[in-house]
């Protein structure tokens, strides 16, 4: 089944001043919320008693979880100290995931640094490929690892380079689309409908429906330059898009089921049920 929520808490749930997160499960419940992303882009720092304790909470009101992994992982780097703390942070990230009781672990693949980016996205494939082994290792088969699609063209993570990512995996592995991060990377591209279904199309051909159908998506408006992404907005945007409509349109169309995580900047829950009162007025 389809799932909306938001990235981390929003303004509202901050004004709240719950203690923790697991007391504000009620709060995100009575607003409609289906599923929330705890980040960890900053490291990964809570303890398995706490993370239990959280997902108890969120399991408790129905609220499915999911984690992002930290933001200083780079699959392509060529440093060993790096390559193992690439390991490192998703490992861990699983480890949280497991103790939240929630399967989906979000993360971004890198960047070529002063590589070339052929050679930087063969360094990367390499590295994911020992990590997806790892992960088996580890018994971490119930979990699904997602590689996002990125906002700046320094950035590893076009549609392409996702989709190359996805089909090294097995089952578990599937990708998370952030179609803001498309848009903003190539200026605006997305406005339609048919926009939209250009993308998930190229889904389907290179990672089959299934993949698709339960592809992760991040979503948010985002102000972007030249170079790609510059920073989040809020649904109250008309400037820079992308809209959510057609994309809703799209998803109830294809009849697929989604989780869909909002990253407005500080809006999130309210923008999340925003797409999520949309989907529902389709059917
Ligand atoms: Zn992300």
């Amino acid at each position: 089944m389809i799932k909306f929520g938001p990235s981390g808490s929003c303004e509202e749930f901050h004004a709240q001043n719950f203690k923790k997160t697991a007391d504000g499960v009620n709060w995100l419940k009575e607003r409609g919320v289906d599923l929330y992303e705890y980040s960890f882009g900053r490291g990964v720092n809570i303890s398995r008693e706490s993370a239990q304790e959280t997902g108890k909470a969120f399991a408790s009101v129905g609220i499915e979880m999911s984690v992002h992994a930290p933001y200083f992982i780079n699959l392509a780097t060529v440093e060993d100290q790096k390559k193992e703390n690439n390991v490192k942070y998703i490992m861990d990230s699983l480890e949280a995931l497991k103790n939240f009781g929630g399967n989906r672990c979000v993360f971004h693949p890198g960047s070529p640094v002063k590589l070339e980016r052929a050679e930087a996205m063969s360094i990367l494939l390499n590295s994911f490929e020992k990590i997806v082994a790892l992960k088996h290792e580890y018994g971490y088969d119930d979990l699904y690892l997602c590689p996002e699609t990125m906002g700046k063209e320094a950035q590893l993570g076009t549609l392409d380079e996702i989709i190359e990512m996805v089909k090294l995996g097995d089952d578990t592995i599937i990708p998370c689309i952030d179609y803001g991060h498309l848009n903003a990377r190539d200026q605006g591209i997305i406005k339609t409908k048919d926009d939209y279904k250009r993308i998930i199309d190229r889904l389907i051909d290179g990672i089959g429906f299934e993949k698709t159908a339960k592809q992760h998506v991040h979503f948010s408006k985002i102000m972007y330059s030249a170079k790609g992404e510059v920073k989040h907005l809020t649904f109250d945007d008309d400037q820079y898009g992308p809209e959510f409509e057609p994309l809703m349109e799209v998803f109830y169309e294809y009849k697929m089921n989604p989780f869909v995580v909002c990253e407005s900047a500080g809006t999130q829950t309210r923008d999340s049920m925003m797409m999520k009162n949309y989907y529902n007025s389709l059917k």
